[in-house]
């Protein structure tokens, strides 16, 4: 089955195919279409704002669409940077310059526990939604370690994996992600209502 993935997001990209291709679930970014919707995230909650992005993809695509939004919840911060994770540091910034800003609001605090979390929405051709959750416990190093990943990797110790994501193999990090979590729960979700 083919469906369009209504991100940008090279790491999200790569992380979505490795884990849906062995279903037989074909994932074609959106570019690859055609597909230049850019939304705003207007959301409060990662279910809102996957199902947004969704839906503009939709709007404008002749086959299912499977949107991801997901962020780092830091316990100390108050659940912060949460839906803000991708603009945490403005608009451009880089993944250095996220991951700089997060240690110093962290600061020497020691309580350090942080959860990622990700809500997947996928929308069928006949326009039935299904919406799915996933998260992964840990918590947030003092430096960054590694150089696999994406995005906050290399500060998530994952409490499973007893390392940082970015010091993980790809299939290591699918198998206990929040992403990997959600998807498998979107896979048995469509699996049982046949969309
Ligand atoms: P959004 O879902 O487009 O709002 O972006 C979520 C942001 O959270 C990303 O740009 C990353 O900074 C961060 N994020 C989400 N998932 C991961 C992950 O698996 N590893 C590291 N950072 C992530």
């Amino acid at each position: 089955m083919k469906v369009i993935a209504a991100t940008k997001n090279k790491g999200k990209l790569r992380e979505m195919d490795e884990i849906l291709s062995p279903l037989g679930i074909e994932i074609v970014p959106q570019e690859d279409v055609g597909i230049s919707v850019d939304v705003e995230e207007t959301g409060r909650t990662f279910e809102e704002n996957a199902l947004i992005k969704a839906r503009a993809v939709c709007m404008v695509s002749d086959y299912p669409v499977l949107a991801d939004d997901s962020g780092l919840c830091v316990d100390c911060l108050g659940g912060a940077p949460g839906v803000r994770s991708a603009r945490y540091a403005g608009d451009g910034a880089s993944d250095s310059d996220k991951i700089n800003k997060l240690l110093s609001e962290i600061g020497d605090n020691e309580n350090r526990n942080a959860r990622f979390v990700t809500c997947v929405a996928y929308i069928s051709e006949d326009g039935r939604e299904i919406t799915a959750h996933g998260e992964v416990k840990g918590h947030i190093t003092h430096a960054p370690h590694g150089e696999n990943g994406f995005g906050y990797d290399p500060v998530f110790y994952s409490a499973e994996l007893k390392r940082t994501f970015a010091e993980c193999s790809d299939d290591e990090k699918n198998s206990v992600s929040h992403r990997g979590r959600a998807l498998k729960n979107l896979y048995d979700k469509l699996n049982g209502t046949e969309v």
